[in-house]
């Protein structure tokens, strides 16, 4: 956890490189515990409304911050490789499953760098759930050096639309002041800088969790229509879900 006396946040780097527009890779992390239309929808809409040249689905090997997975990583990736397949702006990443260690997104986003150079733009994707408890993730202050963030509207939560101002959400003054003058609501400044900008932008509205998803099942009920098909028959498959009823968890990081 990052120490409470926040260094002053280094400003976005696009007024130097505004002549360098580079295709943006799109993030987005999750337990995926199933992995549902509401991930699927909020990354192929994030592809469009963002103009990113891919989305990386990267499930969680052991999600922090929350009880353990009803299904196995191995499941959740197989769960995840399914529901991208046959959409080529897709991609899943299974380093996360692979490492013996917490799924921390700060990790993954230096890994990502690493891999991908110091100029390539990144966009985290975040719902409005995860972004408004974003305070508590490990070494949290950090990922704004490391990529972009955009953030989805998920209802039942407020949409921190204005970071700069706190928005309509009631975000942690700690997390207003680290979003302080990197607010942005133009796609296209995601491409002209690898890092540090906060856009919040809207998809259509799905108001559907892995959790419903855990509850139904666990509950005899069907689940299907909520997340592809071929999803729905790996968790009859595997009889994934069926013993438990829906365990309350929090957003991970
Ligand atoms: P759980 O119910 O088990 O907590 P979840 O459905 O919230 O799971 P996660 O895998 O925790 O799914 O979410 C991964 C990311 O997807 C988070 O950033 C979350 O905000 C976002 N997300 C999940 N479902 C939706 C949805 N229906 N609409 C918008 N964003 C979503």
């Amino acid at each position: 956890m990052a120490p409470e006396s926040a260094p002053a946040p280094s400003a976005p780097h696009h007024s130097a490189q505004a002549a360098d527009a580079r295709p943006a890779l799109g993030l987005l992390g999750g337990t995926f515990d199933p992995i549902h239309f509401g991930h699927l929808r909020l990354a192929e809409e994030a592809r469009e409304q963002l103009g990113l040249e891919r989305i990386r689905l990267i499930p969680a090997g052991q999600p922090p911050h929350r009880g353990a997975p009803g299904s196995s990583a191995d499941e959740r990736l197989a769960m995840t490789q399914l529901a991208a397949a046959g959409n080529t702006g897709f991609e899943v990443d299974d380093s996360e499953v692979r490492l013996i260690q917490p799924s921390y997104t700060v990790l993954s986003l230096e890994r990502l760098r690493a891999e991908l150079g110091p100029q390539q733009p990144l966009v985290l994707i975040l719902g409005a759930d995860a972004f408004a408890g974003l305070q508590r993730w490990h070494r949290w202050q950090e990922l704004f050096a490391l990529a972009h963030i955009a953030v989805a509207n998920r209802p039942g939560y407020d949409h921190p639309s204005h970071p700069d101002h706190g928005g309509p959400a009631q975000l942690a003054p700690e997390l207003v002041r680290a979003c302080a003058g990197r607010h942005s609501a133009d796609p296209s400044a995601l491409r002209l800088s690898p890092a540090g900008l906060v856009l919040p932008f809207t998809t259509t509205p799905l108001a559907i969790s892995a959790t419903l998803i855990r509850a139904l099942i666990g509950h005899g009920r069907s689940a299907r229509y909520l997340l592809p098909d071929s999803v729905v028959d790996y968790i009859a498959s595997r009889n994934l879900y069926r013993k438990q009823n829906a365990r309350c968890s929090t957003p991970s990081d």
